[in-house]
């Protein structure tokens, strides 16, 4: 078994919420919520940061991060997002596997965020994240 946990969640041997996956992508949410709405995209396959990616497989990650993107907005109607990425040692990262951060802000909280995250019930998260699901499905042609 894998010790990385972004690998352990694509593998389902991890319970996170799936918002969208495809051939290249990942996108789920977990009980660490920055803010609600909070998605992170992840390479499919364990690649440790952005220069180990092609480019194909980066475009769809990039497209993912677009298309959840807009769901969010869709779903939570936020002032602003956040989209970050923040992999490799200096970022204080543990496990490296590409990732980004797709955080929506609220009423003027800026571009500091909210540290230690906040942590829903799994029914909150689990409504969120059919928010998000939803709005891709009716998004998808
Ligand atoms: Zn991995």
């Amino acid at each position: 078994m894998s010790d990385c946990v972004f690998c352990r969640i694509a593998a389902k041997q991890i319970p996170a919420s799936i918002v969208h996956e495809d051939e290249h992508s990942l996108a789920f949410m977990d009980l660490g919520q920055v803010n609600p709405g909070h998605v992170l995209v992840a390479a499919r396959a364990h690649r440790e940061n952005i220069y180990a990616m092609d480019e194909t497989e980066g475009a769809a990650v990039f497209a993912a991060v677009i298309r959840v993107s807009r769901a969010i907005r869709a779903g939570f109607a936020p002032e602003g997002l956040s989209v970050y990425q923040a992999n490799g040692a200096a970022a204080g990262q543990t496990v490296f596997h590409f990732h980004m951060h797709l955080v929506p802000r609220y009423g003027g909280d800026g571009m500091n965020l909210a540290w230690p995250v906040k942590n829903p019930t799994r029914e909150q998260l689990e409504a969120s994240a059919s928010t998000i699901r939803n709005q891709l499905a009716f998004h998808a042609e």
